[in-house]
């Protein structure tokens, strides 16, 4: 754990703990990038950030990337406020770019129920990219209810709502640079 991290919890008495600390995500986001930049290697993917909670994963993941890249910004949103999944993927902004015939790679922060990625893959597809693949940071396996194809994945985590690093509660902590969890 670093200073930084350590200094979050004592100003934030809420977090009851780290489940991934900042080094860990920055270590493991960085061979994330070596990976993505080994397969596309000769090509220009697109990387799609699904907003809010994806930012910092974006961000961290592109200035380790070892090929050319171009990135794009969807908004999507299934949660309202709370901590359960309403099973409903509202899209609240769409590409700007035309991903006809582009490597497209969604960059998601948390795979759960898996609903929202299901329904954005099949949403782009019908654009007809070259390829299309996701990048998630987290995996929360234990609650797949619709099973999801990732092919690069951070960490697996249990089912336990998690904050910081882009993930919020009420739109807050996204600005934690670890993966925390919440006192009950
Ligand atoms: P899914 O459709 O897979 O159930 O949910 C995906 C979205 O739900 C994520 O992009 C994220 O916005 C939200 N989500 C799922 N689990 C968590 C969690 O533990 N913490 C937070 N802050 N958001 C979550």
């Amino acid at each position: 754990m670093t200073f930084d991290d350590q200094e979050y919890l004592h100003r934030y008495p809420f977090i009851d703990r780290i489940l991934i600390t900042s080094e860990d995500i920055q270590l493991r986001v960085r061979q994330l990038a070596n990976e993505i930049s080994r397969d596309y290697e000769g090509t220009v993917p697109i990387l799609v950030c699904i907003l809010k909670g994806a930012y910092p994963f974006l961000a961290d993941l592109t200035r380790c990337l070892a090929i050319e890249h171009e990135v794009d910004f969807m908004a999507v949103s299934s949660y309202e406020g709370g901590t359960q999944s309403t099973g409903v993927v509202k899209i609240e902004k769409d590409l700007t770019c035309n991903i006809t015939n582009r490597d497209v790679i969604l960059v998601e922060d948390i795979i759960d129920t898996g609903l929202t990625i299901n329904h954005l893959v099949e949403l782009l597809r019908t654009r007809n990219p070259r390829s299309i693949r996701v990048a998630a940071l987290l995996d929360k396996k234990p609650a797949r209810t619709k099973e999801a194809d990732l092919h690069y994945t951070g960490f697996e985590i249990p089912k336990e709502f998690v904050i910081g690093y882009g993930l919020d509660y009420d739109e807050k902590y996204r600005n934690l640079p670890f993966i925390g969890i919440m006192k009950a």
